[in-house]
């Protein structure tokens, strides 16, 4: 087993970055209450604040349409409570469609195509056949998909909901801090996003919601957040969250240099075992995501024997500990079963270097290579 570890998983959670990591510890060590009206607490408020201001120019929205929550998770559960109607594609994330289809809401499938991508015009037919109540209904629409990193038409889908006078809800919690997200120009009502996802601390996140927007608070019991949140504010989270935020932001213009890493990830897959699928490769993508698939083989499989040659990956949506069985993102994308089996993804960030590159190719030929087929027993 190798001890040195290469970490290509930067979609289940992003290596935590210098800044967001001094953040945090700075604002461990101050006092108080953001709440309470003395200088220590005051203080705390200024720390939240700061944060409150960073996280808002990463998705180019006012610092007052801010809600900071416990992560993405609950930030979604927040988005799509209280619908008559939800439209929502199969590739959401669990977050968005777990607490959608228990919420009573009526939930109406956006299809999307083998490319994983929603199709704009059955987006249209859907609202004209489906008889909507527009004031109760909500389109629910992910900017980046965490398992494949294929990119929704959100701007096309949010100016058709305009014009039905339907609410628009955005994850983009893989999106933002790895392409450049305007929220404002996109004229939508909602939008999580997740500090671990760009290298700030778990568990903490934000719905951003417009100003004009009327959301009922998901938990009540408390004036933070100006009433939309409740519970006293995870001030350390929320700093490195600011810190992370700004940073990503910074590191916008690395993206090309990351996409270039993953095209050598991607055509030296390739090179070493010819059956590899690229799953979602001529769909408009994020640049730091690679979802290989190899045939007849299992990701669980393959995922082991990586991790035993020191490369962490993960397969399908890896998010909650231990996730194994098929991936409903490609099967919402019609992915044959013996392709999704056998899906891995393979994800890069702030600090992926060639050297990360060169050592996933050496452990993957040996391990996915055709001739190397064999079982962890
Ligand atoms: N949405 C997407 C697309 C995600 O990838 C994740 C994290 N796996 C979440 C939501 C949930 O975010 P959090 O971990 O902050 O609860």
């Amino acid at each position: 087993m190798s001890t040195v570890r290469t970490y290509l998983d930067h979609n289940a959670s992003m290596p935590l970055r210098p800044e967001a990591r001094r953040a945090v510890v700075g604002a461990l060590d101050a006092v108080g209450n953001a709440s309470s009206v003395h200088a220590e607490g005051r203080a705390m408020r200024a720390i939240v604040e700061d944060a409150r201001e960073a996280v808002a120019a990463l998705v180019g929205v006012r610092a007052s349409e801010v809600v900071f929550t416990s992560g993405a998770t609950e930030a979604n559960a927040w988005a799509v409570a209280g619908w008559g109607t939800i439209l929502a594609p199969g590739i959401e994330h669990d977050s968005v469609l777990s607490p959608a289809r228990t919420s009573g809401a009526r939930m109406i499938d956006m299809a999307v195509g083998p490319g994983g991508v929603v199709n704009i015009e059955a987006v249209a037919a859907e609202i004209g056949r489906s008889a909507i109540a527009s004031e109760r209904t909500l389109i629910a629409l992910q900017l980046a998909n965490n398992e494949t990193g294929v990119l929704q038409p959100l701007a096309d889908v949010a100016a058709l909901a305009a014009e039905h006078g339907i609410a628009v809800h955005c994850d983009a919690v893989q999106a933002a801090g790895r392409i450049a997200v305007d929220m404002r120009a996109l004229g939508i009502a909602t939008m999580s996003v997740s500090s671990h996802k760009l290298g700030g601390p778990q568990g903490i996140g934000a719905l951003i919601v417009r100003d004009g927007v009327q959301r009922a608070p998901l938990i009540s019991g408390g004036g933070q957040e100006r009433r939309r949140r409740a519970g006293t504010e995870n001030v350390a989270g929320i700093a490195g969250f600011g810190a992370a935020a700004e940073a990503a932001r910074r590191d916008l213009g690395r993206a090309e240099h990351i996409t270039v890493l993953r095209q050598r990830i991607e055509e030296g897959a390739r090179s070493l075992a010819p059956a590899t699928v690229v799953i979602g490769e001529t769909s408009p993508r994020l640049g730091n995501t690679a979802c290989l698939a190899l045939p007849g083989r299992s990701a669980e499989t393959l995922v082991i024997q990586m991790d035993l040659a020191g490369v962490a990956i993960s397969a399908g949506a890896a998010c909650s500990s231990g996730k194994v069985g098929t991936s409903h993102v490609l099967a919402a994308m019609q992915v044959p079963a013996d392709i999704a089996r056998g899906a891995v993804r393979v994800s890069l960030g702030w600090t992926t270097t060639q050297r990360d590159v060169d050592a996933f190719l050496a452990a993957w030929a040996r391990i996915a290579a055709p001739e190397t087929e064999q079982c962890v027993a």
